[in-house]
């Protein structure tokens, strides 16, 4: 990451947001919706602020919130989960990812995802000192092959990293895949680490976190995020959840890397997880609404596409457009287009990219009239 004059590369994310800046174009590259989420949500962040809520919070963050995760993982899911031991606000999923990594991975331990992958765990294991493994998802149904994961957990594996719903694919993993990965975290004890940030954006299908699944809860840290439920991605609130002595682990990482953070934030977040079930339910149907506008625009225009089960992204395959390369495709894209993506490339590793070189993920977290003017866009692409 660190070049030889000193300089660092930007993320994906950030050098495509400042491409559809310094364009004009818009933005379907960095994942973040394009309006507020809901008034309670925000008032109660108001209301924090104008009653003084803005010093240091408690390390394991603060009871209110707490309390309201515990009880959002019994309302959902039907666990059991002490809001004092077992649960821990941290600065955004980015650090519980971070910490958790920090706080497991030693030096020379396997730490396994499927691929594509969030950006971010490549770079957060290999500065952990771990090793990145990987099962692929392919194109265009994602998923995976119970004897590729079979076969890449040995007991080298310190930690499964599973990301369900997953980002860049919007694949909702199975129940029998996470059976799986529970029985072979047994066999070869490694611990389970879960990202869900898109928890409660699934459109087709079920999530079912891997805690609730027998033998799950007592060898996974689950973490989570309001960003994406709530529409407040600079806010940073997440957490973990699982068994105590893990995020006691997690704790004494993060209390070095942030201490604490977002006081203002955690009783809005707290508000936001508390609001009735017909909240998410609509969240999430109108986000499949937007899919919907999106993938006609993307078929439209000559893309083969991958129908997205959850989350915020949609994944394309430019080659169908006589487009190869999609790194190229996506840096020439605001230029001939007016629309930002971001290429797949980005989130495999460098040296298995070639199954993946055309394909473009694009952001329907926008308003529909956005997404209808960049359909339009794509379909004058010549
Ligand atoms: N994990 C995944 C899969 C994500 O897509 C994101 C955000 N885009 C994060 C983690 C980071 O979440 P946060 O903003 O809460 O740090
Ligand atoms: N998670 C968002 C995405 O995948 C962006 C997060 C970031 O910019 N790091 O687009």
């Amino acid at each position: 990451l660190l070049a030889a004059d000193g300089t660092v590369a930007a993320t994906v994310f950030a050098e495509m947001s400042a491409l559809a800046v310094s364009t004009g174009a818009i933005n379907l590259g960095q994942g973040f919706p394009d309006e507020d989420g809901p008034r309670e949500v925000l008032e109660a962040a108001r209301e924090a602020i104008a009653h003084g809520v803005n010093q240091y919070p408690p390390g394991p963050g603060m009871p209110a919130l707490r309390e309201a995760i515990s009880r959002h993982q019994h309302h959902w899911y039907g666990l059991s989960v002490d809001p004092m031991r077992e649960v821990l606000v941290t600065a955004g999923a980015t650090e519980a990812l971070a910490a958790t990594l920090l706080a497991f991975v030693d030096d020379g331990d396997e730490v396994l995802t499927f691929e594509p992958s969030y950006d971010a765990y490549g770079a957060l294991i290999a500065r952990a000192g771990g090793i990145h493994r990987t099962v692929p998802l392919r194109f265009p149904d994602w998923r995976p092959d119970h004897d590729e994961l079979r076969a890449a957990v040995t007991d080298r594996t310190r930690i499964i990293l599973v990301n369900s719903p997953h980002n860049p694919t919007g694949a909702v993993l199975d129940r029998a895949t996470l059976e799986l990965v529970v029985e072979l975290a047994h066999e070869h004890d490694a611990l389970i680490v879960t990202d869900e940030v898109y928890e409660h954006l699934v459109f087709d299908g079920e999530h079912v976190p891997v805690a609730t699944l027998p033998g799950g809860w007592e060898r996974t840290l689950s973490i989570s995020s309001g960003g994406k439920t709530f529409n407040t991605t600079g806010w940073k609130i997440g957490w973990v959840t699982g068994p105590a002595a893990l995020v006691t682990a997690v704790l004494a990482v993060k209390q070095y890397l942030t201490f604490v953070n977002g006081a203002p934030f955690q009783p809005a977040i707290a508000a936001g997880l508390d609001l009735p079930d017909r909240f998410f339910a609509e969240a999430s149907a109108s986000l499949a609404a937007k899919r919907d506008v999106l993938l006609a625009g993307l078929e439209a225009a000559g893309f083969a596409t991958s129908v997205p089960s959850s989350g915020y992204f949609v994944v394309a395959d430019a080659a169908a457009l006589g487009e190869p390369d999609g790194p190229e495709f996506c840096r020439d894209l605001p230029h001939r287009a007016g629309v930002v993506g971001v290429p797949v490339t980005a989130f495999v590793h460098p040296d298995r990219r070639d199954s993946v070189r055309s394909l473009v993920r694009f952001a329907f977290c926008k308003r529909r009239e956005v997404l209808e003017e960049a359909s339009a866009r794509l379909a004058a692409l010549t």
